[in-house]
């Protein structure tokens, strides 16, 4: 068996909307202005037909300065992996020019914002990811109502991360998130796994 594009690149690149909304947005010093970020990503992914109902960003804990921002790019690009949390954290890891967001070695810690509760394979990269802190806009259960499966997360999953270091605070800034995700679904949009 032999495939053309076994040596190409894949590319993983943010739509033109979201790069604009980044370059314009302010220090988020709250943890609801950065969760409000990460619902205005999913939102515009949604209104732009860009991919999922579902947004993403990193922040500098301290100061509140916008590293990076991801939105779900699974449908764009055909690959299962390209959720909104990931694509977050793969940026701010570039921006930074290391695979950890931790501090140390990073100068100072970093926080995920997410419009919804990480999936299994979202909180797996959150593990690996050196971030402190995830902030949570709508709930699992607001995912899965919608028909997102979100797989395998247990309270034992969140507690092991918990128990290295990681915080989460979900449920803010709900209803304006599962208002995103209602209106996907009023939409139409494909449930790429539901
Ligand atoms: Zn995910």
């Amino acid at each position: 068996m032999s495939d053309a594009n076994w040596g190409t690149p894949i590319e993983v690149a943010l739509p033109s909307w979201a790069v604009a909304l980044a370059n314009t947005a302010s220090p988020c010093r709250t943890d609801e202005a950065r969760v409000a970020l990460a619902i205005a990503l999913a939102r515009g992914n949604v209104e732009h037909g860009t991919g999922g109902p579902f947004g993403a960003a990193v922040f500098e804990e301290a100061t509140g300065r916008l590293v990076s921002v991801g939105v779900n790019l699974v449908e764009t690009r055909d690959n299962a992996v390209l959720h909104a949390e990931v694509v977050a954290l793969m940026f701010a890891q570039r921006a930074l020019g290391s695979y950890t967001l931790a501090s140390p070695p990073a100068p100072v810690a970093h926080v995920l914002a997410t419009s919804c509760a990480p999936c299994a394979m979202c909180l797996g990269a959150v593990h690996w990811s050196g971030v402190s802190r995830v902030l949570i806009g709508a709930t699992r259960d607001d995912a899965m109502a919608i028909g997102f499966d979100e797989g395998p997360v247990f309270p034992e999953s969140v507690r092991y991360l918990e128990a290295r270091g990681i915080t989460f605070v979900e449920g803010i800034e709900r209803a304006s998130a599962r208002a995103v995700l209602q209106r996907y679904r009023e939409l139409g949009g494909p449930l790429y796994n539901g």
